[in-house]
């Protein structure tokens, strides 16, 4: 079989991140193996977010870009997959005529037959699919016949495991519930396959990732019995081998008490959570379509800091949404004050075709938006510098991830921050490995520390 450069650009959130690793599973028993530099690629893939306007425009922009690679290498081949693809479909080929191929978030399995056909010289129409067939499991078939080459990404330590797809919430700002269809649970047996067959890999870092993992199992039959996220958790945790377990993204309404005392019972799931409030005015949360209040997204704070009082919160933030007056956004100031998150995600709004605020009257203008974003942000970065100084004095367990800046070895604690510290001669470190750092300085996007000679 002739090999073929494959390179994927990929956007936006985790669940992208792993839907890129399938997709160069899927490909490589056609022959293509991953490249790190676009120029040499036969398929240039962008697997594409369109959460925000921002991300869209630049994915129209590298597909412009690219037009110059397709004049100089005619047999290069050009697609698009992910939210962009699902949300523009054909207009992505109007626009940009020199893009072979655009698949829709469903659609990726479907890759290897519409690449094998591009090769067979028939041309294709997008597919854009929303069919809620939930389709991972088919990794398991492309194992089981032993067709699937061993990928450079299950060596990697770090993994993500997707447990659902999808989402039934429709909160007015987000595209989510139309790119990626309705939530759809995989059965658990599955899941606790994959990751067990992560683990044998050499994986001992896993992420569960869904884009509302809280509310696992409430819609569809994954076992013979009623199983709540909690009760997976449970059940991934048990597996041998896992030194870290993470999740990520919880909607705060779907945040059972259950749940958050899983935080205080699970001895391997990180002291770290990604909760996002998108505002703190009720008026707004409610406009937003997000089904709880800040009275009850702080109590939900309190439960998860009393199961666990080191953990590190981060959030996301969404400014200038319509209608938002100077006292809502004040509202939002407040609540950061109030929780002091360790770190957040903070945005402009932007319209989005196909969500529901897009039509909404009172736009905030860009100017407003900006002049709040500056100011959320830098308060936020006030509070995370001094919230890593809290970290000062501490040893910190951190996993090694490889080498960072300034020969300096880089790792990342429990709570999810960057550690950064001087290597030594006499001890060889791997990826993967857990050491304790002695932490000495904090900054406000990471820590730096000394590596001490006690092992774990
Ligand atoms: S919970 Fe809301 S923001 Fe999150 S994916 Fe679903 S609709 Fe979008």
């Amino acid at each position: 079989m002739k090999q073929r450069n494959l390179y994927i650009k990929t956007f936006g959130c985790q669940m992208n991140e792993r839907d890129s690793e399938i997709i160069e599973q899927l490909l490589l028993p056609m022959g293509f193996l991953p490249v790190a530099d676009m120029g040499k690629a036969d398929l240039i893939l962008l697997n594409t977010c369109s959460i925000r306007a921002k991300a869209e425009q630049k994915v129209y922009s590298l597909l412009g870009q690219l037009r110059q690679y397709k004049l100089s290498n005619p047999r290069l081949l050009i697609g698009v997959a992910g939210c962009v693809a699902q949300q523009e479909g054909m207009r992505i080929q109007q626009k940009m005529p020199h893009v072979d191929l655009v698949v829709g978030t469903q659609q990726m399995y479907s890759l290897p037959e519409l690449i094998g056909r591009l090769d067979n010289g028939q041309s294709l129409k997008p597919r854009i699919d929303l069919d809620p067939c939930f389709r991972i499991p088919a990794l398991r078939e492309i194992s089981a016949a032993g067709k699937q080459p061993p990928s450079p990404a299950p060596r990697s330590f770090k993994k993500f495991v997707t447990i659902m797809q999808g989402c039934n919430n429709f909160c007015s700002y987000c595209v989510v519930p139309h790119t990626r269809g309705r939530e759809i649970s995989r059965p658990v047996a599955d899941i606790l396959d994959e990751v067990r067959s992560r683990v044998e890999a050499g994986a001992t870092d896993i992420t569960l990732l869904g884009q509302n993992v809280n509310s696992y199992g409430q819609t569809n039959q994954v076992a013979d019995h009623p199983v709540t996220f909690a009760d997976l958790l449970r059940q991934v945790a048990e597996i041998p081998g896992i030194r870290r377990l993470r999740f990520t993204t919880s909607n705060p309404k779907d945040l059972t008490d259950e749940l958050m005392r899983c935080f205080a019972e699970i001895p391997i799931l990180c002291p770290h959570f990604h909760l996002p409030v998108q505002s703190g005015s009720d008026r707004i949360l409610a406009a937003m379509n997000r089904k709880y209040t800040v009275a009850d997204y702080l109590d939900r704070v309190a439960g998860l800091r009393r199961y666990r009082p080191d953990l590190a919160l981060g959030t996301d933030i969404i400014v200038g949404f319509p209608g938002e007056t100077d006292t809502d956004f004040e509202q939002t100031m407040a609540l950061l004050e109030e929780v002091r998150f360790h770190s957040s995600f903070s945005f402009k709004y932007s319209d989005r075709p196909g969500a529901r605020s897009s039509s909404f009257d009172n736009k905030v203008s860009e100017r407003v938006k900006s002049e709040r974003l500056t100011r959320f942000q830098k308060r936020q970065d006030e509070i995370s510098l001094a919230r890593n100084k809290e970290y000062l004095e501490s040893t910190v367990e951190t996993m090694v991830e490889g080498e960072g800046k300034n020969g300096l070895v880089q790792g990342r604690s429990a709570t999810n921050h960057l550690v950064h510290f001087p290597g030594t001669a006499e001890r060889a470190l791997r990826p993967g490995e857990v050491v304790l750092v002695r932490i000495d300085g904090a900054g406000q996007h990471s820590l730096t520390g000394t590596l001490l000679n006690e092992k774990i």
